[in-house]
């Protein structure tokens, strides 16, 4: 059933990975989209074209989510070109590794620029367009609720800052109907992460069923949390990651 018919959604770094699959999910349930990417022009038009064959409108905007002024733009164009917005997913990051002792101040203020005030900005200026039935979900990470090995701190830290900014907007934006929630993906097959190397046989190994998640089983939880039968979920963390925290 088409239940984001009439809506309009933007995704944030949806030219690739669980990005791309949540456009294409929120598409495919009747939603226009716009998406946003850093670079990577042809793999967004790719998922524009995927997103009108599915009958729906969509929109390919370059938009860096360290660069404030490109993210606030993004978000007024998707809204401008299709006359309403109803859903934000922050799901644009960037994953920088290193223990305490070998990252840089530099990695340090570009990593929470791309994946917690890119997203902070964006859901600012998404909700000034949003009504009641507003969406605003966010992609953090199941690092968060275990941090299980040394060398992601930044990562960690970003994520769990986003965490927390999730919850308290949507004790800001309940009043107004607007929901928002975080999901936590564990090991998910995408260019960041893929499922064939060593690293991923040890996260596999730490899973309660030992398979790698794919792009499209994250979207069909964001679907789920983007559709009006969510109306009740709000200020929420959701977890889907094959068990790795049980
Ligand atoms: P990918 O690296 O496969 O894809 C990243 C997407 O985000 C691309 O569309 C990319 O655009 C875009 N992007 C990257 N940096 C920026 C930026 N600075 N500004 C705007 N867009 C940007 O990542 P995944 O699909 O694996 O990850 C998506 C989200 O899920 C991230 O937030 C990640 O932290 C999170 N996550 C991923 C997990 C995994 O195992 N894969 C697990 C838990 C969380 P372009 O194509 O132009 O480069």
């Amino acid at each position: 059933i088409k239940t984001l018919s009439g809506k309009v959604a933007i995704v944030t770094g949806g030219s690739r990975g669980i990005g791309a699959a949540i456009a294409l999910r929120l598409a495919e349930s009747g939603a226009d989209i716009a998406i946003t990417y850093a670079s990577r022009a042809d793999s967004a038009e790719a998922v524009a074209q995927q997103i009108r064959a599915a009958g729906q409108r969509a929109l390919a905007i370059k938009a860096d989510s360290a660069d404030a002024a490109a993210v606030r733009s993004a978000v007024d164009q998707a809204a401008a070109a299709f006359g309403r917005l109803d859903i934000l997913v922050n799901n644009a990051g960037i994953f920088t590794g290193g223990t305490v002792e070998q990252v840089t101040l530099e990695d340090f203020d570009h990593i929470i620029a791309a994946n917690l005030r890119g997203a902070f900005v964006a859901s600012q200026a998404a909700a000034a367009h949003m009504g009641e039935g507003g969406r605003i979900v966010s992609i953090g990470s199941n690092l968060v609720g275990r941090v299980g090995r040394a060398g992601i701190g930044l990562y960690v830290m970003s994520k769990a800052a986003l965490t927390g900014l999730s919850q308290a907007m949507a004790r800001d934006l309940g009043p107004r109907g607007i929901t928002v929630n975080i999901v936590h993906p564990g090991p998910t097959d995408t260019d960041m992460n893929p499922a064939t190397t060593e690293r991923a046989d040890q996260a596999r190994a730490a899973m309660a069923i030992p398979k790698y998640g794919e792009p499209g089983q994250i979207a069909g939880l964001v679907a789920w949390l983007a559709s009006p039968e969510a109306q009740y979920a709000t200020g929420g963390t959701y977890t889907i990651d094959g068990g790795t925290n049980a």
